[in-house]
């Protein structure tokens, strides 16, 4: 990776900027509790409002984590301005990957007067978008919040001059892989056939099914995770729901919710 020689030469500036979002994703990173601290060692972060008084707001980054989903003008300023000065730039979390929860309002009316009791004086876009609507993205770090142990394994990689490899299988492996019981077969539901791994299924573990936050694999059949659904029980209003959940701009669902609500 072009990366390697300059990261091991010099400490990689990172920089963890954020977007529209309930900002969780941050708080994950912190959770690295002990093991944050080899990765202070190894990487100067120059962003980090959370944890920093002053940001490098105007530099070059050799790898930014960009969580939450653009909703703004300024926002994509900021972001078509951040691609431009960065390396390696990393879509942190499924509101930056997928567009997430903020991107349900571009399925609700009326929803600033709903959500403000007087109109706000700030302007959003029309629609929330994930970032890779505008810029090149050259990782996804897919999660409702990002898996900790994932966030360690992405920063090691980058610090060591690898490019991480992504989970291009479904949940379902990684619940197999745990001997976890199948929910179909206490006659609830799950996303887990259509959704990206990584997460190492604990909502499955904890019998809860998975509501599909790590968003679609590509190469799934969709038409027969509806049909399993609809044998279940769900019915057609609680699919599209299901599937918007995380997932309300991902193309990969666009068949379902489009078929749902004719
Ligand atoms: S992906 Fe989920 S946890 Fe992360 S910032 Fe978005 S809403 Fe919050
Ligand atoms: S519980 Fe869900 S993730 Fe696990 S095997 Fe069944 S369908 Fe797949
Ligand atoms: S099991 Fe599903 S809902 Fe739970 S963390 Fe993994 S992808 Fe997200």
């Amino acid at each position: 990776m072009e990366m390697k020689s300059e990261i091991m030469k010099t400490k990689a500036k990172v920089a963890f900027i954020g977007m529209t979002s309930c900002k969780g994703c941050f708080f994950e990173f912190l959770l690295l509790n002990r093991r944050i601290t080899a990765v202070f060692d190894n990487v100067q972060i120059t962003n980090f409002w959370m944890l920093k008084e002053f940001n490098d707001k105007r530099g070059k980054y050799d790898v930014v984590f960009m969580d939450g989903a653009v909703s703004t003008d300024r926002e994509l300023e900021e972001l078509k301005s951040v691609r431009e000065r960065t390396k390696f730039l990393i879509a942190y979390g499924t509101c930056a990957c997928w567009g997430g929860v903020p991107a349900l309002r571009n399925s609700a009316v009326n929803y600033r007067s709903l959500v403000y009791p007087q109109e706000p004086k700030f302007t959003s876009r029309a629609t929330v978008d994930p970032i890779d609507r505008h810029v090149k993205v050259d990782y996804y770090m897919r999660g409702c919040p990002v898996n900790e142990d994932e966030a360690f394994e992405v920063i090691v990689n980058l610090l060591t001059g690898k490019k991480p490899s992504e989970k291009e299988y479904c949940v379902c492996v990684e619940c197999k892989k745990r001997e976890t019981k199948c929910l179909f077969k206490e006659g609830k539901v799950c996303m887990g056939p259509v959704t990206y791994a990584g997460c190492n299924a604990p909502c499955p573990e904890s019998r809860t099914p998975c509501d599909g936050c790590r968003g679609p694999l590509p190469d799934r059949n969709i038409g027969a995770e509806v049909q399993l659904l609809k044998d279940h029980g769900i019915t057609e209003d609680d699919l599209k729901l299901i599937f918007s959940k995380y997932n309300n701009v991902a193309e990969k669902f666009e068949k379902v919710k489009d078929e749902v609500a004719r």
